[in-house]
């Protein structure tokens, strides 16, 4: 029996973009972070993973056994962007590409070459994807670290006020 309104509106409804492109799923998640969405899927009418709905009703259903492989580039879990989803092939094909559904850039537009792509519990990560992101932990890091360190220093100026004056006299000296 057909839905009486179209699931990719419904979906769309539930959604809400954030500034990394991200369309969060506003509705139930489960334990693990997934959305839920109720549709009427290639097995009949049920509950299925929202970003799977998604990947469904925006790409056309999976060839057989790659129902189960749908991955997250951006690693959000509850994100149903189907540009952020992309199949993944099993272990024994990632090295050959290119496979059905595996996309070519990141969701940063990075290229997906191979030297660009690791494995990360199966699934394919973008190199340059980690390296920036570590270089804004390491940025974060150092941000703290500095605001710490002026923290520390304005809650107790007075002792490094005192060798200030006395590092300052001792340079005022003339020499010999
Ligand atoms: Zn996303
Ligand atoms: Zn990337």
């Amino acid at each position: 029996m057909p839905e009486a309104r179209d699931p990719w509106e419904r979906l769309l409804e539930k959604v809400e973009e954030d500034e990394n492109g991200c369309w969060l799923y506003q509705g139930a998640l489960n334990e693990s972070g997934y959305g839920r969405f109720a549709y009427h899927g290639i097995h009949g009418y049920g509950t299925d993973y929202a970003h799977r709905a998604a990947f469904h009703l925006a790409n056309g259903w999976l060839p057989e056994g790659y129902e189960q492989t749908i991955d997250h580039l951006c690693r959000v879990h509850r994100c149903v962007n189907p540009d952020h989803l992309e199949v993944v092939s099993p272990k024994e094909q990632m090295a050959r590409s290119p496979f059905f559904g595996l996309r070519t850039t990141c969701i940063r537009g990075h290229a997906l070459t191979e030297d660009n792509v690791y494995l990360y519990h199966g699934h394919r990560r973008c190199r340059s994807c980690w390296r920036e992101e570590k270089r804004e932990t390491y940025q974060v890091n150092r941000d703290e670290m500095l605001a710490r360190k002026r923290a520390a220093y304005w809650s107790n100026p007075e002792p490094k006020r005192e060798y200030q004056r006395q590092y300052n006299a001792a340079k005022r000296k003339p020499r010999g």
